[in-house]
Order: C-alpha cells, then structure tokens, then sequence
C-alpha cells in the first residue's frame, strides 16, 4: 500500500501541485519579495536622500514579516495542528504545509491501524474458541468473552498471573515447559464438571504467549467410548478363548486321534493363540492408555533385565538360527516400570527375529549416547521401506501383513512401544534399508536415567 493511500484527495491535489514541490520556489518567492522592499526603500531613500537608511528600514521591515509568519507557524503547530494551516507565503508557507501533510498522513494511519486493531478484536470476540493474551510477566492481558465461559475468566482477573487463575497440575507443567508438548494439552475442566478442555499455547514475542482453547467434550466421550469397547470387548473374549484353548489342547493331546482331524485342530490351536495374544496386547494397551498419569519410578537393574530379556530371545530365536549378540555398554539403570519396559524391548527383540531370514544377526545393546541411553536392536532383516515409517507405530498397521500373521504377529507391538516409550519420557527412533536390515532405539532422556553406586554389574557379552 502506498503513503498517499492515505491522503484525502484534497491533500492529493495539492501535493502534485508545482508550489510545494521545491525548495528554490519558495526561497525565489522570498526572494521576490526582499527584492520588492529594498528597491522600494530604495527608491524612497533616493527621494529623500537618506538612501542606507531607508534600505535598513526596509531589511527591518523584510525580518519583521519573517518573525511574524515565524510566530503564525508557532501558534498554529502548538495550538491548531488539526486544522488546516493559515495562508502563508514563501519558506514558512511550505514548512506549514508540510508539517500539516505530515500530520494528517499519521492520523490517517493511525486510524486505519485502529479500524484493523477493531476489526481483529471484534473477530477474536465472536469466536467459539477462547482466546487469552498472556505477557512476558505471565499476566492476563486480554481474553475474548469465550474464555470467561470455558476458562471462567472475571473482569478481576486482568493482570493476574495466569497460573494463580489455572492452577492445573497439567496445564502448569504445560506452561512451563512448552515444547514437551507441541500438541497442547487435554485438561479436565475444573470450573463445569465433566468437561474437557484442549488447550494450546503459542510463544510470540519476547516472552508473551497466546492461550486457544476449546471444548473438546464430545471427542473426549467419544474416545472414553473407543477405548471402553475395546476394552470390555477384549474381557469379555478372554473368558471364552481360554475355554477354546483348554478343550483344544485337550483333545488334540488325544493319540487316537484321525491324523485328518489333527491338522484341523493345530491350526485350531495356532489361531486361539493368536487371538489370545491379541486379546492381551489390546488389554495392555488399554491399561497403557488408562495409567498415562501412573507414576512409573522404578530402579530397573538394566544388567538384570538385558540378561534375561536375552535368554528369552535365544529361546525364541531356536526356529530360527540367528547369531545373537549382546551389548551392554552403559551403566545407567532405567527409572520406570518394570514389567512394560521388557515389554516393549521384548517386542522390538522378538520383531528383529522375526523380521529376519533366518541365518541372520541381531544385536541387543544398551549404551550411552550424551545425556541419554539408547535400548537398541539391530538386526540384517528384510528392512522397511522408508514410506512405511511414518505409520508404522500406528494400531494394526502392518507393512506386509500376510507376513505378519504368518509370524503370529498381532500388528499391535510397535503401537505398546510407542505407548510404553511415550509414558518414560523416551521416543522411538527407527532406522532401516529395505534387505538390508532395521535398527530400532528406544531413548531415554537423563531424568530417567539412575547411576548405580556399584558398577560391578558391567558386562559385555557378544
Ligand atoms: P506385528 O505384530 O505385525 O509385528 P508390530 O506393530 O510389531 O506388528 O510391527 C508393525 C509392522 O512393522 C510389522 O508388521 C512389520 O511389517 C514392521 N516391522 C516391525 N519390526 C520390523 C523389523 N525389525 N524389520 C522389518 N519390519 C519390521
């Protein structure tokens, strides 16, 4: 947008026109007009003999106007600014003109930024969604009238620190640790029961951050619902399955059995176990998402664990043949919960194996990295190609999945990872070539880490 946008037309034409545009126009005119008087006072002065005289008088005369178009210029800026400026020729006429043009140009300015300010409150207002303004000092500095219904805000409360009003254990967490959750957060409402409210906050500025929050009730139902049916569901199977699978085994330990019939009831048996293990790993995620707020605090022996999670792995690898190696090479212990740690790395263990050709090498290494310790499982498998990875910690998502119940598998295992993972504070880091193999690291952040006083415990087997 250009300046003269914002000038009034009758501003427009005169500033195109020739007498405000240049400097030696106007000294000419005052020039014109010294000239005028001393030839004046000069031919007077001739008259009467008294030339000098009369040419000083008329240089006076020239200084006095000067000081008197000096003294309109004064008054009209310290008491008229607003109004156009008095009909003055020559230097001070333009030095007017442009200080009212000058003027005039900010006013405008100043109210079209006001229409915007106005125009973005009013929007800000009539959202659904509350709006609040927090500054640098963590005080209330604006909020929409959405944010008095959902945040229970009250004309009281502007420049009150924020967190004295939302007193959350979540949402302070939240606040002061922002990019832990780049997200936003889903807090209970405290203010209207049964009510849940997503909130987001955004940095601007030094320190100033902006609060958006909604009502997210009904998705939060709707989810309860999800993970309520899925969990009733998989209770109500458990009972059955575990009768199918006793009478199973029973009757397929018969040795009297036709030999047609006992291929029946082994891929019987083959498929109530993987409904068994389906049914156990919906349970555990179900209890994963249920205990988010559980604390985990555990002093996990990592040398304990790693040992016996490697035995399981060599019992499970024996249809298979893989070399096994392991690494263990920190000597930090894991702060956290024992039996859904060795559930997760005995699910990255057992999809390495299973994942492989047979023949092949996986390594199991617990190290340092920096600040943090990596779980960590490489194997020479059939690897993953890179447009899988984004998904592939998602419920049931599966890059081959006739593959993946061929092994048995349940396409629940990277998901309870995740889950477990998220829950201490770690991530999952995933690195793979398709036939050439996949590393999976499971990462720790220092807070979960615990030194133990005796590092006797230090071993490297491989
Ligand atoms: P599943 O029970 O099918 O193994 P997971 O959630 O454990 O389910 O894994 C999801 C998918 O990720 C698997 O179906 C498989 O395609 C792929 N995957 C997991 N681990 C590996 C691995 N080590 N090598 C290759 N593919 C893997």
């Amino acid at each position: 947008m250009s300046d003269s946008s914002f000038l009034p037309d009758d501003l427009k034409d005169e500033q195109s026109t020739e007498r405000y545009s240049a400097l030696k126009n106007y000294i000419s005119e005052d020039i014109r007009r010294l000239a005028l008087i001393l030839i004046i006072a000069g031919f007077i002065g001739l008259g009467i003999h008294h030339f000098l005289l009369c040419i000083t008088l008329g240089l006076i005369l020239f200084f006095a106007l000067q000081f008197r178009s000096l003294y309109i210029v004064n008054q009209w800026i310290s008491q008229h600014s607003q109004e156009p400026p008095p009909d003055l020729s020559g230097v001070w006429g333009a030095l007017l003109f442009n200080v009212y043009r000058a003027q005039r140009r900010e006013r405008m300015m100043q109210a079209e930024m006001v229409g915007l300010i106005d125009r973005a409150q009013s929007s800000l207002m009539a959202l659904e969604e509350a709006v609040v303004l927090i500054d640098e000092q963590h005080c209330i500095e604006w909020w929409n009238p959405a944010a008095e219904r959902l945040l229970s805000l009250k004309f009281g409360d502007h420049k009150r620190q924020v967190l004295t009003i939302i007193r959350h254990p979540d949402f302070i967490q939240y606040f002061n640790h922002v990019n832990d959750f780049p997200d936003g957060i889903v807090v209970e409402s405290s203010f209207h029961d049964g009510r849940y409210t997503q909130i987001k906050l955004t940095r601007f500025g030094y320190e100033s951050r902006l609060l958006v929050a909604y009502d997210v009730t009904r998705i939060h139902k709707l989810e309860q619902m999800r993970k309520d049916f899925v969990d009733n569901v998989s209770h109500e199977l458990r009972t059955p399955l575990t009768v199918l699978s006793g009478y199973l085994e029973t009757l397929s330990e018969n040795e009297e059995m036709p030999q047609r019939w006992k291929r029946a009831f082994d891929q019987m048996q083959q498929q109530t176990r993987r409904m068994n293990a389906l049914v156990n790993d919906l349970l555990l995620l179900s209890r994963l998402e249920n205990e988010s707020l559980q604390a985990k605090n555990q002093i996990i022996d990592m040398a304990e664990l790693m040992n016996q999670l490697f035995d399981d792995a060599q019992g499970y690898n024996t249809e298979y043949g893989h070399t096994l190696n392991l690494n263990l090479e920190s000597h930090n212990d894991l702060i956290g919960s024992d039996m859904e740690l060795a559930s997760a790395f005995g699910n990255l263990i057992t999809n390495a194996i299973k994942y492989t050709p047979s023949q092949g090498t996986i390594t199991i290494a617990w190290q340092d990295r920096g600040d943090e310790a990596v779980f960590s499982v490489q194997d020479t498998g059939i690897g993953i190609n890179p447009t899988h990875l984004p998904r592939l910690t998602e419920r049931f998502y599966r890059v081959d999945s006739g593959r993946s119940r061929e092994t048995g598998g349940t396409g629940l295992g990277l998901a309870i990872v995740k889950h477990v993972l998220a829950q201490h504070d770690g991530h999952l880091e995933i690195e793979s070539k398709e036939q050439l193999g996949s590393t999976f690291k499971a990462v720790f952040p220092k807070h979960r880490l615990h030194r133990p006083e005796s590092e006797e415990n230090f071993v490297d087997t491989e």
